[in-house]
Parts: structure tokens; sequence; C-alpha cells
């Protein structure tokens, strides 16, 4: 069964521009839904910390910046865009207390409310409004006439409203230039997951980090090693983006063509899948949001883990290639 897509027509802005509402965190998400938000016309406030080092930059776009818990009383529409590990801290102390009778508390990931770390009271509405790209690349479309495609869901729907009320907060943002999907929180959290883990950013890294090294081992130089298995594969990306798989082999030469198809199968094999299939087991049961959780309160393994990211050959003659190339260069800016 095919998926219903909403697009700009579907969407009533009236409906999120009649509420007030409080955005917690200013980070990738946070920023790109406030200021797409204030720019279509809702009233918004942001919610940080008092020592947030992301409040000037607010503050810098003419935003109202709060507590947390002092928008979230204000509000009567609270996004919550703070790290997933410390959203239910942040529920506990600043949202909870503060909802009241037909608010609405909205997620860009499902993540706490699929594995019960936050559980909202009857009466409010818990919906999701989940854009299927980073935030600067959201905030970015958004100002060139154009949108991210967003997952909306709706978890409890106290008021009756909870859908159109998602949808309409999506078309502020620019999603629904480019397409609205309903799914549910479960299924945007698993397939989230699995996609970054599995292919998006764990496979395409530990992919290219092998070839590289495959490539070095066997004597070939690193700046040879690193444009053809990192520099071009978002060219091939892009053509893949544009048009699918058949529109990337019909670009590519022949040879380049018949050895993928040959080889490729080969790379990701039977075990492959299967590990695939492990790793989903663990997002599905728990066991992975488990582990994150308890990592997250120490950093200790991670920040090894980001050492040894870092310290890669790829990133080192990376770096030295791209400072020969300046034009390749769009550094994402640090809003934590
Ligand atoms: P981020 O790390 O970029 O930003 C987090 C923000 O929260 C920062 O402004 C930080 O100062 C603030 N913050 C941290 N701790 C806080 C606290 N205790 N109280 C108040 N503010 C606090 O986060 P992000 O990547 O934008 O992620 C936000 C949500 O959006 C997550 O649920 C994430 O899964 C989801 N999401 C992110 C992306 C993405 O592009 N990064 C894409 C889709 C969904
Ligand atoms: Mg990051
Ligand atoms: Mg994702
Ligand atoms: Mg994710
Ligand atoms: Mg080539
Ligand atoms: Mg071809």
């Amino acid at each position: 069964m095919a998926a219903e897509v909403f697009y700009d027509d579907d969407a009533d802005l009236s409906i999120i521009s009649q509420r007030k509402v409080a955005i917690l965190g200013y980070g990738s998400q946070g920023h790109a839904h406030a200021l797409s938000l204030r720019d279509s016309g809702v009233d918004v406030r942001i919610g940080l910390k008092e020592s947030s080092k992301s409040r000037s930059k607010a503050e810098e776009e003419g935003l109202a910046v709060g507590t947390p818990a002092e928008v979230a009383a204000w509000a009567d529409v609270i996004m919550v865009l703070v790290p997933d590990t410390v959203q239910a801290d942040v529920y506990k102390t600043d949202i909870e207390p503060n909802l009241k009778q037909g608010d609405a508390i909205m997620f860009g990931h499902g993540f706490n409310i699929r594995y019960d770390l936050i559980q909202p009271p009857a009466g409010v509405d818990v919906a999701m409004v989940a854009p299927k790209g980073p935030g600067h690349v959201v905030r970015r479309q958004f100002n060139e006439g154009k949108g991210v495609p967003c997952l909306i869901a709706v978890e409890q729907d106290a008021t009756g409203g909870a859908q159109a009320l998602a949808l309409s907060y999506a078309k502020a943002i620019g999603g629904t230039r480019a397409g609205v999907l309903t799914t549910t929180f479960t299924e945007e959290t698993e397939t989230d997951l699995f996609g970054e883990q599995v292919v998006l950013c764990g496979g395409v890294t530990e992919l290219m980090r092998a070839g590289f090294d495959t490539l070095v081992e066997a004597g070939y130089q690193p700046e040879a090693a690193y444009f053809e298995v990192l520099h071009e594969l978002k060219l091939i990306v892009d053509m893949v983006n544009e048009g699918g798989l058949s529109n990337m082999w019909y670009s590519v030469s022949d040879t380049a063509e018949y050895g993928g198809v040959t080889r490729g199968p080969r790379i990701i094999t039977d075990e492959t899948r299967a590990e695939m299939r492990r790793v989903l087991g663990e997002i599905q049961d728990g066991s992975f949001a488990k582990e994150w959780v308890a990592e997250s309160k120490s950093y200790e393994q991670f920040n090894k883990l980001r050492e040894d990211q870092k310290a890669h050959p790829i990133e080192k003659i990376g770096a030295k290639l791209r400072d020969m190339m300046p034009w390749v260069k769009r550094k994402i800016t640090e809003t934590a």
C-alpha cells in the first residue's frame, strides 16, 4: 500500500499561527525550526539554560529566549529539540510541571516516546514532526524556497486535532513543499536508527575507510585513494538522489557498471545482511537504546571512538586536499 503524501495545499498554516510555540534547544534542528516558524509568522520562544552557549545565537536572530521551564509555561505547543539523551530529564523538571490540558508536546525524533523514557499525561496531544535531513539543510532549503521531506506521527490525539497541528507545523518549516508522510513513533524511531547505523552514517563511513585502507596498504598514494573512495562519493550520491540507482548506472561507464554489479554483492554479502538483521533486532528489542542511554552518562567509550575516527589517515589527507579545493568546503556552524 502506497503511503499518503501531504503537500502545501493539504496543510493549514493558520493552525500553528494561532498557537504559542516553545522550541526547547537551539542546535541543529532547533535553530532551523525556530527561524523558519518565525519567518512563517508563528509566535515562537526558545528554551535554553541560563548557561547555554546557544543563547547568544538565538538572541542575535531577535528570538525571545527563556529557560526551558519559562517558555514551556508560556507555550501551548512545546517542541522538544534538546539531545535525545537529555530529553527525559528536561521533561521531568521543565515540561511536565508546565503541561496544561489541550497543550501539545512534539518531538523531532521518536526515541524517548518509543522507549518509554517520557510518558506524557492524558489530555495533551503527543506528535512528531521529523524532517528527513540535517537541521542546517532544513533551514537552507526553506530559505531557498524548497523544503526537506518530513515524517509526522501522532502518539496521542487528546484534542482530535493533533495531526492537523503537526501538518501545519511541517508546512511552517517548509516540509509540505517537499512532501509529508505519516508514520508512527515506532516506525520512525526504528527505521531512523537503522538507517543511520547501517547505511547513512555507520555503513558508508566504514565502507570508505575500508576501501581507503585497502588501497593504501597495497601501496597506492593516499591522495589517489581519497579521491576514489571519498571525494567522488558525493557525485555518485547526487545522481542516485536525483534519478535513482538506474540514473547513476546510466551515467557511469559500462566498465564501472559491469564491475559494480558483479563486485558489489561480494562486498555486501549474506553475512553482511545477516548482521544488518541483528543490528535491527537490537533496535527493536530496546538493547541499543539501553546501551546508548547508559553510555551517554559518561561518553567514556564514545569519546575514544570519536578520537579514533578523527585520527584515521583518510581524515588527515582529506583535510589537506580540501584546503586545496576551497570551493568544496561548507562548514556546519557549531551551535551547541
Ligand atoms: P543538537 O545537539 O544539535 O542541539 C541540542 C540543543 O539543546 C543545543 O542548543 C543545546 O544547547 C541544547 N541543550 C542541551 N542540553 C540541554 C538541556 N539540558 N536543557 C536545555 N537545552 C539543552 O541536537 P539536534 O541534533 O538538533 O537534535 C534535536 C532532536 O532532533 C533530537 O531528537 C534528534 O534526534 C532530532 N533530529 C535531529 C536531526 C539532526 O539533523 N541533527 C535530524 C532529525 C531529527
Ligand atoms: Mg553530531
Ligand atoms: Mg534520520
Ligand atoms: Mg537520527
Ligand atoms: Mg573512477
Ligand atoms: Mg553507463
